[in-house]
């Protein structure tokens, strides 16, 4: 049996603020993925798909319940190891992306080598991950200058720059066509194939055939 990479116990998430209406985005939510495993979790719009992967990635502190990544309880960490972690284990392909809009292709990429003293050989690296996502002729481009498709495929390089050993993707095939979409699920196949974990989330029933195991949301809760 492969080693359980993230590991989610009974999570909930309210968002609460004083005068408004409580928001209960999750509700017991349990499940793991082991390293190699290619995990799906679909569900409409509003079913708290954005919020379990913002938990799962160390970036929202869960109302209750515990998530273990790579064997560290991830709340219990200080903001600073936790981010370590991050750094370290996990890429995230956000829902709208969030590249730098004043950093040009080449440098989105390279940023997670922030994380790290040593950035020798972080140039290389980028540019390996761009050929391979046919980017390599926009480099030196903004953001802005670049079709959805190709900010998508700038973000799952992003994400993948400092190897992760779990990758999280928020409707990473939301907004392309099917030749781009095709890319970007054969990237994460990939991934898995090469011994890492995957966790996407997704509100496409197309999409979502392409993993190991699937799992369903509504209204916050597994069903
Ligand atoms: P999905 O990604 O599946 O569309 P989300 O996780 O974004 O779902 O949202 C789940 C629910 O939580 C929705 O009802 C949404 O309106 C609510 N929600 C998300 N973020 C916040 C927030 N910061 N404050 C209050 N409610 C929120
Ligand atoms: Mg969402």
């Amino acid at each position: 049996m492969s080693a359980v990479m993230l590991k989610i116990s009974q999570v909930s998430k309210h968002y609460r603020r004083e005068s408004r209406n409580t928001v209960r985005a999750l509700e017991g939510v349990s499940f793991e993925i082991s390293a190699g495993e290619f995990m799906v979790v679909q569900g409409p719009s509003g079913s708290g798909k954005t919020t379990l992967l913002l938990v799962a990635g160390g970036l929202l502190v869960p109302s209750l319940g515990r998530v273990e990544c790579a064997g560290s309880d991830l709340y219990a960490l200080t903001p600073g190891e936790r981010a370590r972690l991050r750094a370290n284990r996990i890429g995230i392909v956000f829902q709208q992306f969030h590249l730098i809009s004043y950093l040009n292709v080449l440098e989105n990429v390279i940023l997670p080598s922030l994380a790290h003293s040593d950035t020798s050989g972080a140039g290389k690296r980028a540019r390996e991950l761009l050929e391979q996502f046919n980017l390599l002729p926009r480099c030196d481009h903004y953001p802005s200058e670049l079709s959805t498709g190709e900010r998508q495929r700038v973000s799952l390089a992003r994400a993948l720059f400092n190897r992760p050993n779990l990758l999280l993707a928020d409707e990473p095939t939301g907004n392309l066509d099917r030749e781009n979409a095709r890319i970007v699920l054969d990237c994460l196949a990939g991934f898995t194939r090469a011994g890492g974990s995957v966790l996407m989330v997704t509100h496409s029933r197309e999409a979502a055939s392409c993993g190991d195991c699937l799992l369903v949301l509504e209204e916050g809760k597994l069903v």
